[in-house]
């Protein structure tokens, strides 16, 4: 870019966007083409034909040669499967063609996605169908067309197709609130999302050194740099040129592609950065984040920098959390989280609210389950992380006011007012940093909700349609019970008991301290709150009779298809689990071993050329309690016996698994092996490991150490 000037103009280059589709498409087109995107009506194939050709003409004018449907499979980034343009048009000349067929649908091959079951292998074909609500767009010389993904049964086989279900369900269920609330100038209610996504930005050369980088995303061993963040200098520190270019390259790639990113700055731990995009429709939201996060990796290398997402790459820094900003918000443009002008529009916003708390309450399982992962696990309850026990921080004023309700008590804000819902003008809540808790897990800032458990390396799709189905189901009994009531006298008498009666339910889930103290953890406890700790605590929670129920009755997931994502997920963490135990063994085995021998060698050379030169001198020998040597020696040779005896601890664990028939036979039961079993070996390995890094000399260590690695960006 030459030029600030530009960036308007830069902004969405590469987007066949509402503009472009506006100036490119015949106006009958245009019209049925929005219509199609703003209703979900059927696209009829003449139009989806003059739709493609206008995609087509685009794209090639900016330089693209191939299209591909662009779709989120249960596991990995993204997928892709290129096909050009080129058709054949006989005498060996080709013209670029792409039909409105090809638009619409496409059969990659699905047998090398994970289903957790759901294609039986005869079967391998799925197809993936375009979501016109998400913008085309360019990368790298292909068209990408975002689609949905899902088995030639119907089956969804992707990320995106539940997200959509869940923005319906919440959408019809929170229509019919307003409705009661007489808002008949609303046609639609969508979620809203802004994700801050946090990572590490690492010098490249370092990290090839690093195979457990590499293959696992994460460090598996090393001992605590010398400065760590303690000094609290990176937060607030300038960031670095080398850091800044990769930003500024960054900020312009999203650009192209419509992603509106505006916030950018260090983060608490050295190396660590954020970036914030401006918040847009859910399915959007999560779309830009998975291109977000690709491209952090694409310029990253460009920089000769790595760019680590995992959710804890160093143990004892900081890990990466990806908050998660939710809202709820009216095609007229109200945000349904923000407090009314009017007593009526509060007691609106009170409705929205307790649904919020009674969701999460209830659904403490699900938001649990949407967050967990291997990865995860290293960080949730981690001191810079919300704990693994879900619960909400609404701020001092909010709790205040909902307890005067509650208590049928004045509420004592800046006046005296009796708290009747209804009839209470409510204060606006501040939104700056001051009132904000960054303990908690789901924290209310003022006019949406944060959920701060989401880890770095996820797709936002998972959390955002539980939390979508969650509230649609709490909003879908306020609207059964409130519909009841048509005269406005008992609509408010209801509404008043049915937000007081919730609240008095559910306020258990609401805590305003502290979530990363101990007494906490022992005060959730008594309230009766789950503290599922691990993934493994939390998967088989996902088969419970009320969650199947929760998503068949939205039409979020039929029951196969959540018992497909629960095998998935085992299947994804036991995978997880043994790549990194493989490459632990490897590199003690391949490295750590032999480093250690090497210089132990040297070390026993010395002092038996000392014991030499010394009996040769005057028949003495050396004494060997106080000689540097032998000291080193006996340092070296436990530590070195400790690793070697656990690799081989850790090896067997990993034979057993293959051997044993009631381990191999059952995932869940593979799982709890990897967490209970492999995890605590690999933890017990890391000790001597992480004590001989401290001990043999630089020149034979093979891998850089956390502040080579933390500090390696200058
Ligand atoms: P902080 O770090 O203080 O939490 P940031 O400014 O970094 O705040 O991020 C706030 C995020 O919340 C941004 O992505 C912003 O777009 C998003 N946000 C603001 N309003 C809403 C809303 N109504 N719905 C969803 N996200 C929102
Ligand atoms: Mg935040």
């Amino acid at each position: 870019m030459k030029d600030i000037k530009d960036i308007p103009c830069l902004f969405g280059s590469l987007v066949f966007n509402d503009s472009v589709m506006q100036a490119k498409l015949p106006k009958e087109t245009y019209k049925a083409l929005k219509k199609t995107i703003a209703q979900g009506s059927h696209l009829d194939a003449d139009i989806a034909n003059v739709v493609a050709n206008a995609m087509k003409e685009w794209a090639v004018e900016h330089g693209a040669t191939h299209f591909t449907h662009w779709f989120q499979p249960l596991i990995g980034v993204t997928a892709e499967k290129h096909d050009s343009f080129i058709s054949p048009v006989g005498n060996g000349r080709i013209i670029m063609e792409f039909s409105g067929k090809e638009l619409i649908k496409g059969e990659p091959d699905a047998s090398s996605f994970p289903s957790g079951g759901l294609r039986a292998t005869f079967e391998a074909r799925g197809y993936t169908a375009w979501d016109p609500t998400s913008y085309a767009f360019i990368k790298d010389g292909s068209l990408c067309i975002p689609t949905a993904f899902c088995s030639y049964g119907g089956e969804a086989l992707d990320k995106k197709t539940p997200l959509l279900r869940s923005m319906q369900a919440i959408d019809a269920q929170a229509l019919r609130i307003l409705r009661l609330f007489g808002k008949t100038d609303v046609a639609r209610v969508i979620t809203t999302v802004g994700a801050e996504q946090e990572y590490f930005l690492i010098d490249k050369e370092v990290y090839l050194k690093r195979p457990d980088l590499i293959y696992t995303g994460r460090t598996l061993f090393g001992a605590r740099p010398p400065k760590g963040q303690e000094l609290e200098d990176h937060y607030f520190g300038a960031i670095k040129p080398r850091v800044s270019a990769f930003m500024k390259e960054l900020d312009e790639e999203l650009w192209k592609l419509g992603i509106p990113v505006k916030t950018k700055h260090n983060e608490t731990a050295p190396a660590q950065h954020e970036l914030a995009a401006i918040y847009s429709t859910t399915n959007i939201a999560t779309d830009h984040n998975q291109l977000t996060m690709e491209h952090l990796k694409i310029i990253a290398n460009k920089h000769k920098l790595a760019c680590l997402l995992h959710e804890k790459p160093f143990t004892g820094v900081n890990g990466s959390g990806k908050h998660n900003n939710w809202s709820i918000a009216t095609d007229t443009g109200v945000n349904l989280l923000e407090p009314g002008e009017t007593p009526f529009d509060n007691a609106q916003f009170l409705l929205f609210l307790a649904a919020v708390i009674k969701a999460v309450d209830v659904y403490q399982d699900l938001l649990r389950i949407s967050v967990a992962s291997a990865g995860n696990d290293r960080r949730l309850g981690a001191d810079e992380a919300p704990p693994a026990v879900v619960s909400i921080f609404l701020g001092d004023e909010l709790s205040a006011i909902l307890d005067a309700i509650e208590n049928d008590m004045p509420y004592e804000g800046k006046e005296k007012v009796q708290m009747e819902i209804g009839a209470t003008v409510l204060p606006h809540f501040p939104k700056d940093g001051t009132d904000r808790n960054r303990t908690s897990p789901f924290a209310f800032t003022g006019n949406r909700f944060e959920f701060r458990m989401v880890g770095s390396a996820f797709s936002l799709a998972d959390p955002n349609t539980v939390l979508n189905t969650v509230i649609a189901e709490i909003l879908c009994e306020f609207a059964d019970k409130l519909e009841n009531f048509a005269d406005a006298e008992d609509f408010k008498r209801e509404l008043a008991k049915l937000i007081k009666s919730t609240i008095k339910e559910h306020k258990r889930i609401i805590f305003n301290g502290n979530n990363y103290s101990d007494e906490w953890t022992k005060e959730a406890e008594k309230r009766g709150l789950l503290n599922l700790k691990t993934t493994i605590d939390a998967l088989p929670k996902l088969m419970d009779k009320k969650n199947i129920e929760l998503f068949a009755k939205h039409h979020v997931f039929t029951e196969t298809e959540l018992h497909s994502r629960y095998e998935i997920l085992l299947e994804n963490y036991c995978k997880t689990m043994r790549i990194e135990a493989l490459t632990m063994v490897d590199m003690v085995k391949n490295s750590i071993i032999p480093s250690s021998i090497s210089y132990q060698n040297e070390v026993a050379e010395l002092l038996r050329r000392k014991t030499e030169i010394m009996y040769d001198w005057d028949n003495s020998v050396p004494n060997f309690s106080t000689s540097v040597e032998a000291n080193l020696l006996i340092a070296l040779t436990a530590a070195t016996v400790s690793v070697y005896k656990k690799t081989e601890e850790l090896e067997n664990a990993l034979l057993k698994i293959k051997s044993d028939t009631d381990i191999e036979g059952d995932e869940l039961t593979m799982a709890k092996f990897y967490r209970n079993t492999v995890f605590t070996i690999m933890t017990e390995l890391r000790k001597p490991i992480d004590e001989l890094e401290a001990v043999v000399a630089k020149k034979y260590w093979d891998f850089p150490t956390y502040a080579e690695i933390i500090y390696s960006v200058n």
